[in-house]
């Protein structure tokens, strides 16, 4: 071919897209679409009518999920009153849906004036019932004449999953941090030993305090290994104080936390061997969230 005929055939390629281009973009124009060079300039500048031209358009219904329909919950008469699907495990009157921790027999602290006492004499306690993860409320305060220091001072505990007769466990601290210097892992709102609280929002010794605590319990694979840890989230007189922690295994008082493979289990409450005033408990309800 010699470089004439060469020529020709390049300006007769150029000439022929150069048609087809214009060709396009008329049919294009006569179908209402907008092109592209167009689309960017509406985009930029903000143009609502843009989106809603194209056929395929993504509409606001798209995004809207209307099924499955929220069960409705009635609220308490107050924020600290149970809703109307909550488990109430202690309402003031009795202890009823707690056993001793040691034995699983009938719970031996006392009520007294509509509040749960701790007696020292006796040891733990746990909910009859068995849980895996739940939103819980409840209501503690430290004597007001209390005495001690450190951990010495008000010690209890809620063990949001029981792992044996003792302390074995998951706990969240319960102590006066009012005024009372302890390692900052093992004071009030603490999970003991692994986490220190976001800030300290401890009332006074002989003022009512609140936990309301989301719990996800861990899981294990069948060869008794961890597949997701458990995670806690926890406010602490209406203020978030752990957020979506999560923990490295159940409490241990000496050495390092490690999981170790269980279902369903109580919530325990610790009576503390010191030699401090007993603390109290009241309103105490959970809601179940399988
Ligand atoms: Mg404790």
């Amino acid at each position: 071919m010699n470089k004439n005929i060469m020529h020709n055939n390049v300006m007769h390629n150029n000439v022929m897209k150069k048609i087809m281009c214009c060709l396009f973009s008329l049919t294009a124009l006569a179908a209402g679409s907008t092109c592209a060079a167009d689309a960017a300039v509406q985009a930029k500048s903000g143009d609502k009518n843009s989106a809603k031209e194209p056929a395929q358009a993504a509409k606001p219904e798209d995004t809207e999920q209307w099924e499955p329909v929220p069960v409705k919950v009635l609220p308490g008469a107050n924020d600290a009153a149970p809703p109307s699907d909550a488990i109430v495990l202690f309402d003031g009157r009795n202890l009823d849906q707690w056993v001793m921790s040691k034995d699983r027999s009938s719970a031996r602290w006392h009520v007294e004036d509509g509040a749960l006492v701790v007696d020292k004499a006796f040891g733990n306690i746990e909910t009859k019932r068995l849980f895996k993860n739940y939103q819980l409320h409840l209501e503690w305060r430290i004597p007001a004449n209390i005495e001690g220091e450190g951990q010495a001072r008000g010690n209890s505990g809620l063990f949001l999953a029981s792992t044996g007769t003792e302390d074995q466990g998951y706990e969240i601290q319960i102590l006066d941090s009012w005024e009372n210097k302890t390692y900052v892992n093992g004071q009030a709102a603490s999970i003991y030993k692994q986490a220190p609280p976001l800030v300290n929002a401890s009332r006074k010794p002989g003022e009512w305090q609140v936990y309301d605590v989301v719990w996800t319990a861990p899981v294990f694979r069948a060869d008794g290994t961890l597949e997701t840890p458990a995670q806690v989230t926890l406010l602490h007189n209406g203020v978030l104080v752990q957020d979506h922690f999560q923990l490295l295994g159940e409490t241990a008082y000496i050495g390092k936390p490690v999981y170790r493979k269980h279902d369903r289990a109580a919530i325990k409450l610790q009576s503390h061997h010191d030699p401090s005033l007993p603390i109290s408990f009241r309103n105490i309800w959970v809601r179940e969230l399988n």
